[in-house]
């Protein structure tokens, strides 16, 4: 089974003014597809793995040989951040999540403004490339963590992620140069709530 690089779910501009049309044709269309290419080349002659799923692979990664550990790691986890981060964005996003997530996000985050700046802290604290996220702990409580590259929380337990916004530079360098600040704040405008919601309750079971 070949992994690919699932459609975008919307136009590549559906995202202007906050993510620019060039930024995701490019984003989607090369560095995604790269991150599926090297995966398939990788378990090209791994039977075992090559049955996986990309979420089965990222949670096991202790199963695979040495000499594929690291192409497995970060290529499997680009597949899996990428597909996820196409899904939570979308037009006509932004405003506030409702239902159950609101009410957790209040609970745990101590609501939707401190769990936005702390999600941007985390995003801005990491050095060089990688993801902030929300996650749903072991706890069953909501958590922010950053991971460096292209891990995932999935990958230490550190709990399902129900959010995640890319901060490698290939995110926003066109647009927002070294301001990575600015595109994190820009990013709230383009989240898809109902699609976070989703994940939020089937994280939670
Ligand atoms: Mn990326």
């Amino acid at each position: 089974m070949a992994h690919s690089v699932p459609p975008l779910p919307y136009d590549y501009n559906a995202l202007e003014p906050h993510i620019d049309e060039q930024t995701m044709r490019i984003h989607h269309d090369k560095h995604h597809a790269t991150y599926v290419a090297n995966l398939n080349k990788a378990v090209v002659d791994a039977p075992d793995l090559a049955a996986m799923t990309p979420l089965d692979i990222i949670q096991n990664l202790d199963a695979v040989p040495e000499a594929l550990a690291n192409a497995v790691r970060n290529n499997a986890g680009g597949h899996v951040n990428h597909t996820m981060f196409w899904e939570i964005m979308g037009p006509g996003g932004g405003g506030e999540p409702t239902g159950p997530l609101a009410d957790a996000i209040a609970a745990d985050l101590g609501g939707l403004t401190a769990a936005q700046e702390a999600v941007n802290a985390a995003g801005l604290g990491r050095f060089g490339s990688g993801w902030t996220w929300i996650v749903v702990g072991p706890d069953a409580k909501l958590a922010i963590v950053a991971t460096p590259n292209q891990d995932n929380p999935l990958m230490d337990g550190a709990g399902t992620p129900i959010l995640g916004i890319d901060v490698w530079e290939h995110a926003y360098y066109l647009k927002h140069q070294n301001k990575r600040a600015d595109y994190l704040t820009g990013w709230w405008n383009v989240i898809n709530w109902t699609a976070v919601s989703d994940r939020y309750t089937a994280a939670i079971g």
